[in-house]
């Protein structure tokens, strides 16, 4: 029996809809399938918790986590506290300091699920993501000086270190040397920004030659590859970028697939010395939660990327499986699908699909 143990941080807002979804399916995988087990501890972090204690999580919050094998995050931050209080105070220590580098999003047309790309369907589109998570153009180094003056001058420092920038690159490889079509394309400017891009193409191109010559690699700059991710996704295996483009793609990303609700993401260090951290890509969605209404399939999708990272890619496929037999019947949807139904009954719809399936 492998024992699991789950760090769980609902965190704030539809988080803690979403978050009892993605327990309930991964307790169901592991009932039908008798061979794993998950263990719970639910921590109550997050902007709530702030506005009672003046900080996102009690000190020391990282040696407590360190403990565990994984974490299940829902959503982190909500009205009423600034966004570099709960992204700072929260989840990017935890991303920082546990070393996970690899933030991992799927890009795919789920079956049953319509595009806003006009003619795109489901099998057209499937690929993934691969962006930076710990460096880059998010550095929070950099300054303000003569503030509110007409000479003011205002400066934020881009960092990318050797080690930072070959191991993600490193790892966008090894998973396009996996991909059927081995296709691997670099997110870059480096026209405009002349010292950081350079350094990653040159990265790029230095580890795909001497390491992975098998993998046909291209660099698009940024601006253009925006644009084929509308024109051209079925071109991509593996997309790899810095923190700041990653960011920016992998919304379009979470568009293209027809609902902010489903893109799923994994926060992943690679070399298992810390706990990786499976997350939705939506946020807390203030808008509609407490309603029970929210869009269950970014969490459960998240779950079956953290099986998948146990060692159980076949029932994390099994699980995406299921929610794709549930879309394409149609019958039970939430809201942002068209449909009427709630995370509750979505959720049930999931979880008896993967009983057939198991
Ligand atoms: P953050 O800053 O945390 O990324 P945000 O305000 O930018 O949050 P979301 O909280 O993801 O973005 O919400 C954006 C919109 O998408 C909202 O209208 C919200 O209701 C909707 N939305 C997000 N997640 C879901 C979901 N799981 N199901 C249904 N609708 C969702
Ligand atoms: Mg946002």
């Amino acid at each position: 029996m492998q024992n699991v143990s789950v760090a769980v941080i609902p965190g704030d807002g539809i988080g803690n809809e979403t978050v009892r979804a993605g327990r309930r399916v991964l307790d169901a995988a592991a009932e039908l399938d008798g061979g794993i087990k998950f263990e719970y501890t639910e921590f109550e972090w997050g902007c709530a918790y702030y506005l009672r204690h003046g900080e996102m999580a009690p000190k020391g919050f990282l040696n407590t986590l360190a403990n565990f094998d994984t974490i299940l995050l829902g959503a982190v931050g909500y009205p009423g506290v600034p966004d570099h209080v709960s992204l700072w105070g929260l989840l990017l220590p935890i991303r920082r300091g546990f070393e996970q580098y690899v933030n991992l999003r799927p890009v795919r047309i789920l079956r049953g699920v319509v595009s806003p790309l006009r003619g795109r369907n489901p099998g057209d589109v499937n690929f993934v993501c691969i962006r930076e998570n710990t460096e880059g153009e998010y550095s929070n180094m950099g300054g303000r000086l003569h503030a509110g003056l007409p000479h003011e001058v205002v400066v934020q420092n881009t960092v990318f270190t050797r080690v930072g920038t070959e191991r993600i690159i490193r790892y966008a490889y090894q998973l396009a040397a996996n991909a059927p079509r081995k296709r691997l394309c670099g997110a870059t400017k480096s026209n405009g920004i002349n010292y950081t891009m350079p350094y990653w193409d040159e990265i790029f191109n230095e580890i795909g030659e001497r390491e992975f010559p098998e993998v046909n690699r291209w660099l698009c700059h940024i601006d253009a590859l925006a644009a084929n991710f509308v024109l051209k996704p079925d071109e991509f295996d593996v997309v790899v970028a810095s923190n700041l483009f990653g960011d920016i793609l992998t919304d379009l990303g979470g568009a293209i697939m027809g609902s902010i609700g489903m893109a799923a993401s994994a926060n992943i260090n690679p070399e298992r010395r810390y706990p990786s951290m499976f997350e939705p890509v939506h946020g807390s969605a203030p808008d509609i939660a407490g309603r029970g209404i929210a869009n269950p399939v970014g969490q459960i999708w998240s779950v079956s990327l953290m099986l998948e990272h146990l060692g159980r890619a076949d029932l994390g496929k099994a699980v995406l499986d299921a929610v794709e037999d549930v879309l394409e019947e149609g019958r039970v949807r939430t809201p942002d699908l068209g449909g009427r139904n709630t995370t509750d009954e979505m959720t049930d719809a999931v979880i008896a699909r993967l009983a057939q399936r198991l």
